[in-house]
Formats: structure tokens, sequence, C-alpha cells
């Protein structure tokens, strides 16, 4: 079948085999330049197969020779509907195939990562050929879950007291309009908080310490995000950012619970990812850091900031904040970067778009995330989906 990109606003409702097979090849050997160094060597990596999960189990992989087990939930491809599988799900399949032809282990769980069966499923590959994980990666985003009480709760992307109108990018058209998100109600805020915030991670780390396969000292990391005022009201102080404020309260909890265990809130930096393209306001603003972070040769995406996670931040001594949280959105939040990026705020219109904004990195990126835009990939020819 030839795998043309069908966009919808924000999301791409088809991916290419071939170009997200390139995509993690491209990620592989970028972590194979920056070397190796020591780390965890066996990794369980929840939310696994794109984004920041994809690029923690390569880094894991490549720069500190681990074994990984990653769980994802992604769709195979359906042949007589001519639909591809989602980019997570060949993304995972090429990295399980390089990953074993270059000598490790890496298996994966596709199924609800919510639900107590994923997790029992999950436990008994861990007994069964790892015995033990030395590292938990939290790495999920999803607008919805299940929860054991059989209840689903579906999260919102909306302020927390009144409504909030910025600049903001039509990902139609890549007109500069307005967009005004308006406040959520308590059940809204509350959900939310079910989907995104910590509870299922504390549900893992029971479900895993009761059964004995996270090893003495292990280390669990869950990523969030701060940014710049200007998001605070989508962000920080909307809906998502009290789900991630119970994030950062469960990794208090858990080294309560669990002495033994180090958790960790990763801040990392915002990037595209299928998640973060569905905030509104938010795209703009990755747009603009881009091009200044990419003007002061600052500029990461997902595996660099893996890389430098595992290189820099997770070796001996874990570099945290005072708040015992590691950043790795340090270059992000620079002063210099911050002012640059509000004084292309200020000015940015559809006109100049391109001036003030690196738009094209923007969609380079989406385009990348779906398999689609490489160089050295041939769109015309006929893959196996
Ligand atoms: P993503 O959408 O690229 O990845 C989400 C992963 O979760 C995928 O592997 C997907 O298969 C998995 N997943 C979703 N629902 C699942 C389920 N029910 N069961 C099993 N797996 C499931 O997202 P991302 O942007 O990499 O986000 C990962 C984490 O990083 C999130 O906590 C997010 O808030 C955080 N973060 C993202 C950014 C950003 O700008 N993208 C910045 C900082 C922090």
């Amino acid at each position: 079948m030839i795998v043309e990109p069908k966009v919808r606003g924000f999301i791409c409702t088809t991916a290419h085999p071939a170009g997200c097979r390139e995509n993690v090849k491209r990620q592989i050997k970028y972590v194979q330049n920056a070397g190796k160094t020591d780390g965890p060597k066996r990794v369980l990596v929840i939310g696994s197969s794109t984004g920041y999960g994809l690029a923690s189990r390569i880094a894991a992989t490549y720069a500190c020779d681990a074994k990984t087990i990653g769980v994802m939930f992604e769709k195979e491809a359906v042949a007589v509907k001519n639909r591809t599988a989602t980019p997570g799900w060949y993304n995972t399949k090429a990295f399980e195939e390089i990953a074993l032809t270059d000598g490790y282990y890496a298996k994966s769980v596709n199924g609800d990562a919510f639900s107590n069966d994923i997790k029992a499923e999950t436990i008994s590959l861990i007994k069964e050929d790892l015995g033990q994980v030395d590292m938990v990666i939290y790495s999920l985003a999803s607008p919805r879950r299940t929860a054991p009480d059989g209840i689903t709760y579906t999260s919102t992307l909306k302020t927390i007291d009144c409504d909030f109108t910025n600049k903001s990018l039509n990902l139609r058209n890549n007109e500069v309009g307005e967009a005004t998100i308006h406040p959520a109600n308590e059940e809204e805020i509350s959900s939310t908080i079910k989907v995104m915030g910590g509870e299922d991670w504390l549900l893992w780390i029971d479900a895993l310490k009761k059964a004995d396969v996270m090893a003495e000292h292990a280390v669990t990391i869950a990523y969030s995000y701060i940014g710049p005022e200007l998001t605070y009201p989508v962000y920080y102080n909307g809906t998502i950012g009290m789900a991630k404020k119970h994030l950062y309260d469960t990794s208090i909890a858990i080294e309560q619970k669990y002495p033994d265990t180090k958790a960790y809130i990763s801040v990392n930096k915002a990037l595209v990812t299928q998640s973060s393209a569905a905030i509104p306001i938010v795209p703009l603003y990755i747009a603009i850091m881009y091009k200044v972070m990419k003007m002061e040769n600052v500029h990461e995406g997902c595996i660099e900031q893996m890389t430098r996670m595992f290189h820099e931040k997770l070796s001996d001594n874990i570099a945290v904040d005072e708040m015992n949280r590691i950043r790795l959105d340090d270059w992000e939040m620079r002063s210099d970067i911050q002012s640059k990026i509000m004084e292309y705020w200020d000015q940015v219109n559809t006109d100049n778009l391109h001036e003030m904004a690196d738009i094209d990195g923007y969609w380079v990126d989406f385009y990348h995330m779906f398999g689609f835009k490489f160089n050295n990939v041939n769109y015309k020819a006929d893959v196996e989906v």
C-alpha cells in the first residue's frame, strides 16, 4: 500500500512504517554517538511507544545497555480497511527488531496500562525474563482512563477559575488568531487528576512492590511540565497542572510508603508530540521557542532530552532542584531564552509567522512523529503495513 499523511488539525490518521523505522533509527544513532554511561540495567517504561517514553527506552538501551520492557496502547493495521497501524506500533516493532539485532533484550506489552490485567501481564513478564527491574519510567499521556472502580474518567485542558484568551496558532491553516479557554467545573478538574495525576503511577508501584519485582533502591521517574507564566492559565495552573501537582505529590507519597525507592518527577521541555499538539495556545509557544532555542544552539528533541537525562541527571548523584525534581527544562527556562520568546510572542502574527516562529520546524517534527517527510524514505514505494 502507498501510505500518505492524512492530517486533520493536530492529528494524523495514518502512519508510515518505513518512516517510523527511520525515526527510531535516527534516535538510536543519536544515543550511540553520545556514548555510554552508567545506569539501570533492567528498565520498565510505561508509555514506551512514542514521545518521551520511546526516547527514554532508546536512551536506556543504547546509553546504559539496559534490558527494557515497554508498555503501550497501540493499534495494529487493519488491511481490509486500508488502515495503517498507529505510529507507536511501528516504532515499537522497529525498535524491538533493531535492539534484538544489536544484542539487547526488548519486549513490549500492548494494552491498557491503567488496567489490572496489563499490570499483571507485565509483572509476569518481568518475573520470567528479568526477575526484577531497577528503574520504572512512567510516561503515559492519555485523554481518558478507566480506573479500577470501573468508571471511565476523561481529562480536559481548561483553566481553573476564569476565561483565558491569548494568541493561538490555527493548525489547520497556520494562521495566528486568538483562542479562549474556558474554566473547568469541579468534576472536570477531578477527572483530569484521575487520568493524568499520580493515582495510577502509585498503583503500578504498589503492584510491582507486592510482586517483589522492583529491586531494592530502584528508581521511578514520572514526567511533567511547568513552562513559562504565559502558559500558566492553560497549563501549570490549569486542569492539567492540577493533575501534575498530584503527580508530584505522588512522588513524595511513593517515597514515604517505600523508603527504599526513589521517586522523581522530571520536568521536561515542551516538544511537539501527539499530546502537546492538542493543547490550545501551546503549539504557538512551541514554534516560537523552537526558533529561539535553535538560534541559540540549545534546541533539543525528546531523544536529546532523554540522553541528557541518563548522562547528566541520573549518573551517580541524581541532580535535582530544591523540590527534588529533575530539571530538563533548564535550557528552555533560561532567562535569556524566555525573554526572547516573550519578545517574539508580542510581535507574532500571521504575516510574520515564519520570521518569529520556527513553523517549518514545528511541522517537520509533527510529520516525523507519524513517519513522514524523511528525505531518505521512498514514499512512492508500496509498503507492507
Ligand atoms: P505521547 O502521546 O507521545 O506518548 C504517550 C504514551 O503513552 C504512548 O506510548 C502511548 O501508547 C501510551 N499510552 C497512552 N495511553 C495508554 C494506556 N491506556 N495504556 C498504555 N499506554 C498508554 O506523550 P508525551 O508527550 O511523550 O508525554 C509523556 C509524558 O511526558 C506525559 O506525562 C507528559 O505530560 C510529559 N511531558 C510532555 C511534554 C511535551 O511537551 N510533550 C513536556 C513535558 C512533559
